[in-house]
């Protein structure tokens, strides 16, 4: 699983402010993170996706609704993970 996680700009969860360092690519080939690939926070679940500067920011309803079926599911897999971690 080590290899899934790619270290990303130092940054901060736009919802919670914790620190971000590391980054799952989600439904990706296990590779760094792209402009527009979708990602969640493992503090408080939000929902972010990467922009143009690998910053990852909130995703719209917009953005949410582009996502496949398998990365939205993936996502809300990860968030119940998470919620039931904490
Ligand atoms: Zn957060």
């Amino acid at each position: 699983m080590s290899n899934n996680y790619k270290i990303v700009a130092d940054q901060s969860c736009p919802k919670c402010h914790h620190r971000l360092r590391l980054a799952a690519a989600l439904g990706g080939d296990g590779g760094a993170p792209n402009e527009g690939d979708p990602t969640i926070c493992w503090y408080c679940g939000e929902y972010m996706i990467f922009d143009a500067n690998l910053v990852a920011q909130t995703m719209t309803t917009d953005q949410w609704n582009a996502l496949s079926q398998g990365i939205k599911l993936e996502l809300t897999c990860a968030k119940h993970r998470i919620k039931r971690d904490v």
